[in-house]
């Protein structure tokens, strides 16, 4: 069934399509180079110039130096990563600051911390989806290890002044990392600018397979391993390196900077098109975070009066990807943390979906989903109506 029905996909933040020619890149690794990179012989040792060249390709893409790039094996690991280093090579320091709507990578992670002891803070945000910077600054204490605030975000594509935060951090002598798995293809990127420790990225949001990430570690930045095993990565982190996927990243990242200026146009105008065409067309529609701090390719939509996991069944029934920013795990969808944390009732949140574009997206895919959209909407209003009514005369009866 999957392979007769033609595939709209508008769920670009939660991964992407693996473009064909990081396969192509790929494939050499796993069938003729097969070897460990460790290894003292030519077939295994050689590969190591290739990592080496795909570390090149990802620092460039972000404006660092090779060594400051680590591999990892996903944005997770990396969020995780650059946290536990900086509680670990500041061992007196156990407050950490992070925010409200973060990736489930830092909020899972921060209730940890706080099994362990360590004390967290969460910032709350505005309605728009944006930080106060003031409390922020007045959060950092003495014994503040970190600081972790993510680029863009996932659910709303509500972007944080990472360089405002970067320099009240830089001035209070407080590490700054940030989750920045959103950005790339998406804004320009450059740590020089933004003044930051540590940065992670996740291949397989930049159409590179998944299970493979990276840490930014600005130079001179202590850092303590956080997977601890061989000497890889310059004992940064242990682990023999997954050669095919490092070298499928690069040729990502390489692809993502040079298609950079056209596809931020592009997508941000479909992406723009696709939303004012829904608020217009469909009575009772609201966009959820800031309308001009925010990703080129997001949009985040409260329908009134319906639930999103019955919007997305629909969609899905006709071919169309999209989702509702919290994961739905047991098939009733909890309302989004980042939704709740903009200060919306549990209705609006549990009525919203996102639909994030990308770089395969087609303006007759949106004119498709534009097409399918409003009668799902209506139908599912009539429905709820009905079923409303028939529920109070029963509550009557
Ligand atoms: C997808 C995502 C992650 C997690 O990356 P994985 O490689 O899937 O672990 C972290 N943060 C943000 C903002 C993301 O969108």
């Amino acid at each position: 069934m999957m392979s007769e029905q033609k595939l709209f996909y508008f769920d670009n933040n939660a991964t992407t399509r693996v473009a064909p020619e990081v396969i192509a890149a790929m494939l050499p690794y796993l069938t003729e180079f097969w070897g460990n990179p460790s290894s003292s012989y030519q077939f295994g040792h050689q590969l190591v110039k290739h990592i080496e060249a795909a570390r090149e390709k990802i620092a460039a893409l972000i404006n660092a130096e090779p060594r400051e790039i680590i591999f990892t094996s996903c944005g997770t690991e990396s969020n995780n990563a650059a946290i536990h280093s900086a509680l670990a090579t500041h061992p007196t320091k156990r407050h950490v600051i992070t925010t409200a709507v973060e990736h489930s990578a830092n909020i899972k992670f921060a209730d940890y911390l706080r099994k362990q002891h360590y004390e967290v803070t969460l910032l709350p945000v505005e309605s728009d989806g944006l930080l106060d910077i003031h409390l922020l600054e007045k959060s950092i204490r003495p014994d503040t290890a970190i600081v972790s605030a993510m680029w863009a975000n996932n659910e709303t594509g509500v972007l944080f002044p990472l360089e405002e935060i970067s320099a009240i951090c830089q001035s209070k002598g407080v590490p700054f990392h940030t989750d920045a798995v959103q950005v790339p293809g998406k804004l320009k990127m450059d740590v020089k600018d933004l003044g930051v420790d540590f940065l992670s990225l996740s291949a397989h949001k930049l159409h590179a397979p998944k299970g493979i990430g990276a840490l930014y570690i600005k130079h001179h930045t202590r850092y303590q391993a956080y997977v601890i095993g061989g000497g890889q990565e310059r004992g940064r982190r242990g682990g023999t390196e997954s050669v095919a996927d490092i070298v499928g990243f690069g040729r990502a990242a390489e692809m993502t900077l040079a298609n950079l200026k056209d596809e931020q146009t592009r997508v941000r105008h479909l992406r723009d098109r696709m939303e004012q065409a829904i608020i217009k067309t469909i009575p009772d529609t609201v966009r959820n975070g800031d309308r001009d701090a925010r990703l080129p390719n997001t949009s985040n939509i409260s329908f009134g009066g319906v639930e999103a996991g019955e919007i997305l069944k629909a969609l899905d029934h006709v071919g169309i990807c999209a989702s509702s920013g919290s994961a739905c795990t047991t098939g009733s969808l909890e309302p989004s943390h980042v939704l709740t944390a903009m200060g919306f009732s549990a209705a609006r949140a549990q009525g919203s979906i996102r639909l994030s574009l990308g770089i395969y997206n087609t303006a007759e895919e949106v004119d498709y989903l534009l097409e399918q959209l409003p009668p799902i909407i209506t139908k599912l209003r009539t429905h709820a109506h009905v079923g409303k009514a028939a529920h109070a005369r029963s509550v009557a009866a």
